[in-house]
């Protein structure tokens, strides 16, 4: 039988939902969402899950992870229950409940322990750098070698436990039957919306933002590769150096559009954000900021006079590393790609 948490209502709220419980179940989000359907119908269901406690029935669901927060439901829901960010919350919840140091659900509930996390990271840099006697050579060629082993150790101790946990509450615990030759042949729709999120694109009007998404994406992915594999801060082929210019600055410029829309909240999807929306934002913009920079004082031979502009990048590097690629929201990223292949698993 499904556990009811009478609390669960309660819990959400630290996951960025109010007032949900104002819904009196007339099912006009479900209707007017483009994506819901007969087999995967939401978001009405989730909300009276929520409302009712069904822990176990929201973490065996990958409901949450098929909605794209266009915020449509919310604009139309006669009760202001903000069903769309009733969503988003879920997926935070979600996040907290796959990863087992638990580290996650800390830090999207506490503010100050986010903060207290950056600063510690940031310290730690500082200390490095200290111990090294701020030898510019021997921290840069560290700090190559720390995001190779930052992204190694990252996803083989947080991340992959966590995806077994995912499946663990979706297929094996619910008792879902997967022939295995399915997991094999599925593996195409997990790649295809890791890099093109294609589903998004049956959001109503969603085509620029599906676009900014892609070429971030893209942009992002191609940076990691440029600066682990291609040492770009060391590089001297012109074609790598220009690579890397080009995709720190698509990083920049789609981030900044991005930030801009939460300032001005114009959109329904931009109007609740939470700390872990503007850490994701923030860092993804200055990441491809320094980055930048870091490479032009490269190039104009200022960077050995300017050591804090490469400690300010390895601070903000590592705070992404350690804190939001693992317990952040760019988890959202990957578990929904994985959400798409476990639905796919889930039709056999
Ligand atoms: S969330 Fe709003 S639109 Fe959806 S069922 Fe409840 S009251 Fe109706
Ligand atoms: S936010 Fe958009 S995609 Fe998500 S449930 Fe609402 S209408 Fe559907």
């Amino acid at each position: 039988m499904a556990r009811v948490n009478p609390e669960f209502a309660t819990e959400l709220t630290k996951y960025g939902i109010s007032d949900f419980k104002a819904c009196y179940n007339c099912g006009n989000c479900t209707a007017i969402c483009s994506l819901s359907t007969e087999e995967n119908s939401f978001p009405r269901e989730m909300v009276r899950c929520s409302t009712l406690g069904l822990e176990d029935d929201i973490k065996a669901s990958l409901k949450p992870w098929l909605c794209y927060y266009c915020g449509e439901c919310s604009s139309n829901c006669p009760r202001e229950a903000k069903p769309g960010e009733l969503m988003m919350s879920l997926r935070r919840w979600l996040t907290a409940a796959y990863d087992w140091t638990g580290l996650s659900g800390l830090l999207y509930k506490s503010l100050p322990l986010s903060i207290t996390a950056f600063v510690l990271v940031a310290a730690a840099v500082i200390g490095f750098s200290i111990s090294e006697g701020f030898n510019l050579e021997k921290i840069m060629h560290v700090g190559h070698y720390f995001e190779m082993i930052a992204i190694a150790a990252v996803f083989a101790i947080i991340l992959l436990p966590n995806l077994i946990r995912m499946w663990y509450f979706v297929i094996l615990k619910p008792k879902v039957k997967v022939p295995f030759k399915k997991y094999v042949t599925s593996l195409g729709e997990l790649f295809i919306h890791m890099f093109t999120q294609k589903r998004s694109l049956g959001c109503d009007d969603n085509q620029v933002r599906w676009f900014e998404h892609f070429i971030l994406v893209i942009g992002y992915l191609a940076l990691l590769f440029t600066t682990v594999f291609l040492d770009w801060f060391s590089a001297t082929n012109l074609f790598v150096i220009v690579l890397g210019y080009v995709e720190s600055a698509i990083i920049f410029v789609v981030t900044i559009d991005f930030v801009s829309s939460r300032i001005k909240k114009k959109k329904e999807v931009s109007k609740n954000s939470q700390p872990s929306d503007w850490f994701f934002v923030i860092w993804l913009l200055l990441m491809g900021l320094t980055a930048f920079i870091v490479r032009m004082f490269i190039d104009i031979h200022i960077i050995e006079n300017n050591i804090w502009m490469y400690l300010f990048h390895l601070i903000v590097l590592a705070q992404w590393a350690l804190i939001i690629v693992p317990f952040g929201k760019w988890t959202h990223f990957l578990y929904r790609s994985f959400a798409m292949y476990m639905a796919k698993l889930k039709e056999a």
